[in-house]
């Protein structure tokens, strides 16, 4: 008998989480690390939602509340689904969450039965792979490709449709990516869905990057697609549009009633309730034209900091870097940088147990951070299935410009220290 269920073992994780403690341990050693990991905005949270959270807990407005979120909230956030994405979303489909991430793995317990099958990206937030397994259900990844700048076309998903097929997670603007979707692209994926599916599948709509969008385009929602209103769980929240991961307030709009009710029962056997002052934040987050202020100095930093980051990276010899769409990650294709330091190779050589634990990205990815001290994320923290030939880094563009740039010049000396990367690999250490 084992303590721990088989189910929990097929659970898998979120790795940004992880990468904390190493970072930590050589920062003890008196070493600065230049944190590319990043998953959350590096600005504060806007002044006036402060203040009304402050003035939320002032009123006591400190217990229990509406399991499925607050009314002001949930009527805030149809609003919001209205005006921006041309739908009759009402608050009673609304459900809030403590964050984003909740609805993925609720909805997979909610909408699968053990065999079903859950379509996703790879690369893609790693929380969708995680938990198909776990749920008794069959993970289906789809590979986006680099040479169509991570975006997913019709005949991408019509060829991973089955009869099974339960669930198909999109995500625009993509972690870890920042591909983005056109108009165009998302009425060929609806097309494709609706006529392959039942009308009983389920389109999980990711959009947590929804304001985080570059060159003055505008975001584009597949629900927004006549008919996908019908069938897309849109999801969206607080953490990344008002840089407030703390604050841990993410909503969903779901195509039925019944199917909110569900979810307001699984919050209420989970959590109970999301914290009111922090809903009530959100909602004047949603409700305020500071809100648009706030978003635009940001996207603007980021933007800046993408048109420093992707020719300087794209500079170095065995790396080829796309221009991201929106969000605030880069996703270069580090394989010639991976051939000239003898990466393969080392990796070839390390023993079959290591060799599961580990990939050659990974390798990568830890001796930039042992040896040059910038910590980024490797490919297999975002979907690991059939992605052994992919080797990539995910950088996140959430930190200030100067370090961004003392970040490249360390990689551009790294992509020449052949010996260097000799040295790491002998010592036998930090390998996964
Ligand atoms: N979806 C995606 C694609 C994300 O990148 C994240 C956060 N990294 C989330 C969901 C969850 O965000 P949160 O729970 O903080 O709202």
């Amino acid at each position: 008998m084992a303590v721990l269920s088989k189910r929990i073992g097929l659970l898998d994780t979120e790795n940004a989480f992880k990468i904390g403690p190493k970072i930590r341990a050589i920062e003890d050693q008196g070493k600065k690390v230049i944190k590319c990991n990043l998953g959350e905005p590096d600005f504060p949270v806007p002044g006036f939602i402060k203040e009304e959270v402050k003035r939320q807990i002032d009123l006591d407005n400190t217990h229990y509340c509406d399991p499925q979120g607050i009314l002001p909230l949930r009527e805030a956030v149809a609003r919001h689904f209205r005006e921006t994405r041309g739908i009759d979303a009402d608050p009673g489909r609304v459900v809030v969450f403590p964050g984003g991430k909740p609805p993925i793995g609720l909805s997979q317990e909610a909408y699968c039965d053990p065999g079903d099958e859950v379509i996703y990206p790879s690369p893609g937030y790693p929380i969708y792979e995680s938990f198909t397994r776990y749920v008794g259900a069959r993970p289906v990844p789809v590979h986006l490709k680099e040479e169509s700048g991570f975006s997913l076309s019709g005949a991408d998903i019509a060829a991973a449709i089955t009869p099974r097929t339960r669930m198909i997670f999109l995500n625009f603007p993509s972690n870890p990516t920042g591909g983005v979707a056109s108009k165009e692209q998302l009425a060929d994926i609806a097309g494709v869905i609706r006529r392959k599916c039942s009308p009983d599948v389920r389109v999980y709509s990711d959009e947590v990057y929804e304001h985080i969008i570059f060159d003055g385009s505008r975001h584009q929602s597949i629900i927004s697609i006549p008919g996908m209103e019908k069938i897309t769980v849109l999801v969206s929240g607080a953490s990344k549009s008002f840089s407030w991961t703390g604050g841990r307030i993410g909503w969903a709009l779901f195509p039925t009633v019944e199917e909110a009710e569900t979810f307001k029962n699984l919050n209420i056997n989970y959590f109970s309730c999301v914290s009111p002052y922090n809903q009530e934040g959100s909602r004047l987050g949603l409700e305020s034209p500071l809100a648009r202020e706030a978003i635009r100095g940001m996207v603007k930093a980021f933007q800046e900091r993408r048109d420093m980051i992707v020719p300087g990276l794209s500079s170095i010899p065995g790396v080829r870097c796309q221009n991201p769409g929106g969000a605030f990650y880069v996703f270069p294709n580090v394989s010639g940088m991976c051939e000239h330091l003898g990466v393969f190779d080392a990796y070839k050589a390390l023993s079959p147990d290591v060799r599961t634990l580990t990939t050659p990205s990974t390798l990568l990815q830890m001796f930039l951070l042992f040896e040059y001290q910038v910590a980024t994320m490797d490919r297999k923290s975002f979907g690991r299935i059939g992605t052994e030939s992919m080797h990539y880094l995910r950088i996140s563009i959430a930190t200030d410009l100067e370090s961004l740039k003392q970040a490249v010049a360390r990689i551009r000396e790294a992509a020449q220290d052949v010996k260097g990367f000799a040295k790491f690999m002998e010592k036998g250490q930090n390998l996964y």
